[in-house]
């Protein structure tokens, strides 16, 4: 099952030009669209070279996994920045809002509560970008877009907290580009500036249809087995 290492520098700078000529092609100015290098599932010598090529943007869905593996890493590379791209438990968002800069998956109101009553009592307070279900997947989380403009204003008047994007993961099964395009539109009329979407599948699409941030693993780290362990073949 081992499968040869990655050329991490090499696939970076793949992945780097494709985002350049996407961003031209769509006259976006290149500096606009931010890469979120997702290093679920990989460990400190796997990500270590992405850091040497000069990336600073990583993305993880597990709290506790990123606890164990990011903070001797920020300890080496102060300028990091840490996305939470997975669910957020509200027992767990204490250790989130220590260790994470931005948090892209607000979903749900108890969340939202519990994330201003952690940052008002002296937590951290990192960014945050709203999740919407843009495909209104039942097994998936995030706001349902009709929805969404309701809790952006609950989470920023009432709240008082920093929602500055919105994020959203399309069906797999599906295109892409009518969810990017629903995104960007929920953001426009919110007055939000940030759009997290595309994957490795799809990134260059997001950045023409409008992505400040794209968030890919695979085509820079190769394939994962995880969360679940490959079954055995
Ligand atoms: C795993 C993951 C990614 C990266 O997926 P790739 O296809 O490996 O690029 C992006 N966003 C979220 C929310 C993820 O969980």
């Amino acid at each position: 099952m081992n499968e040869p290492p990655k050329d991490v520098a090499g696939a970076l700078q793949e992945v780097r030009a494709r985002m350049d000529r996407s961003a031209h092609d769509a006259d976006r100015d290149p500096a606009a669209v931010q890469l979120v290098c997702v290093s679920k599932g990989k460990q400190a010598s796997d990500i270590l070279p992405a850091l040497e090529a000069g990336e600073r943007i990583f993305g993880e869905n597990r709290v506790q996994e990123s606890q164990k593996k990011w903070p001797e890493l920020r300890e080496r590379f102060p300028d990091l920045e840490l996305h939470l791209i997975g669910p957020l438990q509200t027992n767990k968002v204490r250790e989130a809002l220590a260790l994470f800069d931005v948090i892209e998956t607000l979903d749900r109101p108890k969340l939202a509560e519990a994330l201003a009553k952690e940052i008002q009592s002296g937590g951290r307070s990192p960014e945050l970008f709203i999740e919407v279900n843009t495909g209104r997947e039942p097994q998936k989380a995030g706001i349902l877009s009709e929805e969404a403009d309701g809790f952006i204003a609950f989470c920023r008047d009432q709240l008082g907290l920093k929602v500055t994007g919105l994020m959203c993961i399309p069906p797999a099964d599906e295109q892409a580009s009518p969810h990017f395009a629903l995104l960007s539109l929920i953001a426009k009329r919110n007055g939000l500036a940030k759009l997290s979407m595309g994957m490795s599948a799809d990134y260059e699409l997001g950045i023409q249809l409008g992505a400040t941030h794209v968030r890919v693993g695979s085509a820079i780290f190769g394939a994962r087995h995880y969360p679940d362990p490959t079954p055995s073949a």
